[in-house]
């Protein structure tokens, strides 16, 4: 406990004081939350840049978001952009914070906890897990999703960009993966998470065995597990949906599903 003490309090983050500066943020839309246990709400999607991995999924290809993680695109928003947000849609009490690694920028995640709090706002953050912030107010929920060994990059695979990846990348990958005592000291503080992996059991089986090894190492129970289909487009996740739901059905687990590929696909921002 001393330990993770000491950890937390060389981890206070600070307050952002200039909200017209330019932060790193690189998209900022009114959406429907559709992932995990918020799901169906309307939200804020706050998407922060820079990652800490670099995910590669074998035959399910790069990150999802590979702009904000391999090939990192610079932030154009201020906090004032998403305070009028919020001013412009003040029905809207959701938030859902997510990258990147959003937890790389702990000022941000500081100062929006303030503004949550004073505006009545519950934030999702989405996390691989690899820093703990210690903020202000703690953090509504945390959406954990961390990286299996079928994340890691091989040599020599060609990014979305056109590099190739070599040995530094797969360092750079495996340096914050799973990282057990972050994702404790995560779960204990902030006031509420979910567990959300992402597999499909029946085609990944080793996967899931990870998957399952590590929840009940943390003792997460089912009821906070959400189990989401793997595809980052319309057709293949309408060809995982039935395995996953019924792998769900027979395991006890929660199901969910990624709502906004199978209404828009590819598109961004939605
Ligand atoms: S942790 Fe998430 S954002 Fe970062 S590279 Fe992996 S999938 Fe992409």
């Amino acid at each position: 406990m001393k330990k993770i003490q000491q950890v937390m309090e060389n981890k206070k983050p600070g307050r952002i004081t200039d909200y017209d500066k330019k932060l790193p943020i690189v998209e900022l839309y009114y959406c429907v939350q559709s992932e995990g246990s918020r799901s169906g709400m309307p939200t804020v999607c706050v998407r922060t840049t820079g990652c800490t991995h670099r995910c590669w999924f074998g035959e399910g290809g790069w990150c999802d978001s590979w702009y904000t993680s391999i090939h990192p695109e610079k932030g154009g928003f201020s906090f004032n952009d998403i305070k009028k947000m919020y001013d412009d849609r003040p029905d809207i009490k959701e938030m859902m914070l997510t990258g990147g690694s959003p937890t790389m920028h702990a000022d941000l995640v500081n100062e929006l906890t303030h503004f949550a709090n004073e505006r009545g706002i519950l934030i999702t953050i989405e996390t691989e897990g690899s820093h703990f912030i210690e903020t202000d107010y703690p953090i509504g929920l945390i959406s954990l999703s961390p990286k299996f060994t079928n994340s890691i990059p091989k040599v020599g695979v060609e990014t979305p960009k056109g590099a190739i990846t070599d040995e530094n990348m797969i360092k750079q990958h495996n340096k914050f993966r799973l990282n057990k005592e972050v994702i404790k000291q995560m779960m204990e503080y902030h006031t509420d998470y979910h567990f959300k992996p992402v597999c499909n059991p029946d085609e990944m089986p080793e996967v899931w065995q990870e998957i399952e090894s590590f929840r009940q190492e943390l003792g997460i129970p089912k009821n906070k597990t959400y189990i989401m289909p793997p595809g980052d487009n319309r057709d293949e996740l309408i060809r995982v949906y039935p395995m996953v739901m019924d792998f769900c059905r027979d395991n006890g687990f929660n199901f969910t599903g990624r709502e906004h590929i199978i209404a828009f696909d590819t598109k961004r921002c939605v």
